[in-house]
């Protein structure tokens, strides 16, 4: 018997061009995109501006006091279509993504307690939707029963090249070396951390994306999906 709702989730490594094939996908099908990353880093950026988290300090029981302060949500940006982040209300959208914030996320990403809040968030956002939902944990923790599972991955210099040329377009100065570090240190401290590490389920779609074209790899995903559900 088919499903009422579907869920479809992506995982895999740090920089894997999740979000951009999620998108591609939410959009073809008409589901809903959930971006779960944006979400731990609009805690690590809020922290950030609390003064609790920096590179060589964590205010950590600062952060647990005020975790039910912090409201998280998207809103669809009427020009490109496509949902951005708000945190209590403001629009965060560029903020999160420079290498401050990703140098410190998965710090914060380590934390249970605001694991255990956003689950619980990015659980209530999917009821009663057909949702393409990335991150980390989605096929293990979040969703163990979803309808698909991908786990994407690619070699770290290939991964490190793209998010780089991202970057600079953006305009944002970083070096090659630096964000290869961040992505292999992420991998790393995700991998390695005690709740919900990044693991590949025994039921998911791994893809190597190492030497594919976006194109390539949407239109693959797209008929396994659409010969699935
Ligand atoms: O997906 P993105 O690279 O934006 O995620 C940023 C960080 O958030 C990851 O490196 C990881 O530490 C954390 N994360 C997580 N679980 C998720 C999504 C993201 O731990 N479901």
């Amino acid at each position: 018997m088919k499903k009422k709702h579907h869920i479809i989730a992506i995982d895999g490594h740090s920089s894997t061009g999740k979000s951009t094939l999620a998108k591609q996908l939410a959009e073809a099908l008409d589901f809903l995109y959930i971006d779960t990353g944006a979400m731990y880093r609009a805690v690590t950026f809020y922290a950030m501006k609390k003064g609790w988290l920096s590179s060589d300090h964590f205010d950590k029981e600062a952060l647990l006091k005020s975790l039910a302060d912090i409201h998280i949500s998207f809103k669809k940006n009427p020009e490109t279509g496509r949902p951005e982040v708000l945190l209590n209300g403001e629009n965060i959208e560029k903020e999160i993504r420079n290498m401050e914030v990703s140098n410190l996320v998965s710090i914060i990403a380590a934390v249970p307690e605001v694991r255990k809040k956003l689950v619980a968030e990015q659980r209530k956002m999917a009821e009663n939707q057909n949702v393409v939902m990335d991150g980390r944990d989605i096929g293990s923790v979040v969703f163990p029963n979803a309808d698909i599972k991908i786990f994407m991955t690619a070699s770290p210099e290939m991964r490190a090249t793209r998010r780089y040329n991202e970057l600079k377009e953006k305009g944002l100065e970083v070096s090659y070396e630096e964000v290869l570090k961040n992505v292999n240190e992420r991998d790393k401290m995700d991998s390695e951390r005690k709740d919900s590490p990044l693991v590949k389920t025994k039921d998911a779609i791994v893809l190597d994306n190492t030497n594919m074209s976006k194109k390539e790899q949407f239109q693959r995903l797209f008929e396994l999906i659409s010969s699935i559900l």
